[in-house]
């Protein structure tokens, strides 16, 4: 304590910076940071939480109150933010990184990073607020500048991007793409909500955890997959649907879809569609499908519905053809047109994605490439909010075709360059 007192006593400079470490020091051996982790009294052991919060108060980035308390569900402060981030980062200060806010009662040696690193810049008033609570989109941004302000490479369609302020645009869509932000559900960031004391700690674990290597290519993308038909007791009753939401028309709803020697279509597309799921998974993309098994009912609307509530990137329809002239073979692609489209925004990303689907199916599989088919009489594509694509894989009326269809080997092949014109539409793949 005598060190401690000498230096409080010291007016100068060099005096503070010594006190500054001293009392760091202190603090370290006073507050052993593992002890915290066990004493944080507030933390249910099974909360999504626990992990992230253990982590980082035994990394000592985060600590529980004198009472052991870690207030999860409490908005985290501008100062507890700077302060967790410099931790976590290991930022170092230097004596010309010193300054000073009117609002901030002493040196803060966090803050003194933050300024330096642009992490924070204080408000136009030149206060820093180092007691407010901080939106999420914030958060973003001091975490984005912290790491150099890195161009996104994808700017991510989600539910709520319209409410992000422009200055957080681009350090959302980055830190959504490193899979730092989630468990807002519905394919929202949720730019103002407050970030809370438990937010932070997994926002921080998993960014901490970032090890320069590029994520999962398709981190934070939403893509909605729809192997068409279903078996319903409800199918061949007369059930019908609306063809739009601009018109009258209706259609049959709970169709079964063509026929091949060994397989139903319906069987054909689940097979696909879950093979799909699995390889899009793998490359870091959020997949929600519209089924996952055969016995179902579920029409046309409803599957537009699932992948609209979600603001889903796009939507990607999955069927194999049938003809009455069974020469007929190959693959198409079918897009969203004309002026029973709900959503005619939709149309231009469509016909993007279903050339480059057509295209690569047909590439990797040898089939013949029939191209692309606009289409206006679709339910699937009128009811769309989400860019929306439908592909017909081949011809089950075909005997050599369906029995390619039918084969585990030929159905990767079609997996594979559906993948393939996901990534170049997103464009992260040539
Ligand atoms: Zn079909």
């Amino acid at each position: 304590m005598k060190t401690i007192l000498a230096a409080r006593r010291g007016q100068t400079r060099a005096a503070r910076r010594v006190r500054l470490a001293v009392l760091t020091l202190a603090a370290m051996l006073l507050c052993p940071v593992a002890a915290h982790a066990m004493s944080c009294t507030d933390v249910d052991a099974h909360a999504w939480y626990a992990g992230a919060v253990t982590e980082m108060t035994e990394r000592g980035v985060m600590h529980p109150d004198a009472e052991g308390a870690f207030r999860p569900d409490d908005a985290a402060t501008r100062l507890e933010l700077i302060d967790a981030l410099w931790r976590g980062l290991g930022g170092s200060v230097r004596e010309a990184d010193e300054v000073s806010f009117p609002d901030l009662p002493a040196r803060n040696a966090a803050v003194d990073w933050a300024v330096a690193q642009g992490v924070v810049k204080g408000g136009e008033d030149g206060m820093l607020r180092g007691g407010d609570n901080v939106a999420r989109e914030e958060f973003a941004a001091m975490i984005w500048r912290a790491s150099g302000c890195p161009a996104p490479k994808r700017m991510l369609n989600y539910a709520d991007a319209a409410k992000t302020s422009a200055y957080a645009a681009d350090a959302a869509a980055w830190c959504r793409e490193q899979g730092l932000f989630g468990g807002v559900g519905g394919n929202r960031f949720d730019p103002r909500g407050l970030v809370t004391r438990a937010q932070t700690a997994a926002v921080l674990s998993r960014y901490l955890a970032l090890d320069g290597a590029e994520p999962p290519v398709l981190t934070g993308c939403v893509i909605c997959l729809d192997p068409g038909h279903c078996v319903t007791p409800l199918s061949g009753k007369g059930y019908r649907e609306p063809v739009s939401p601009l018109s009258d028309e209706t259609k049959p709803v709970y169709t079964t879809g063509t026929q091949g020697k060994g397989m139903t279509e319906e069987k054909l597309n689940l097979t696909v569609g879950l093979k799909l799921r699995d390889a899009l998974r793998a490359l870091g993309a959020d997949v929600v499908m519209t089924r996952e098994v055969s016995n179902i009912t579920i029409g046309g609307v409803e599957r537009c519905e699932i992948a609209n509530r979600l603001h889903a990137d796009v939507a990607v329809r999955i069927h194999a053809d049938g003809n009455n002239d069974r020469s007929v073979h190959g693959v198409s692609v079918m897009t969203p047109t004309g002026n029973l489209l709900g959503t005619p925004s939709i149309k231009d990303e469509s016909v993007r994605l279903g050339q480059l689907m057509v295209d690569a199916v047909a590439a990797e599989t040898g089939a013949k490439n029939r191209g692309i088919l606009p289409r206006y009489d679709l339910t699937g594509f009128n009811f769309s909010e989400v860019p929306s694509v439908l592909i017909e894989m081949g011809f089950m009326t075909n005997a050599a075709e369906d029995a390619l269809l039918e084969t585990d080997a030929y159905q990767n092949k079609i997996v594979s360059g559906m993948v393939k014109s996901l990534l170049q539409w997103y464009g992260v793949a040539e």
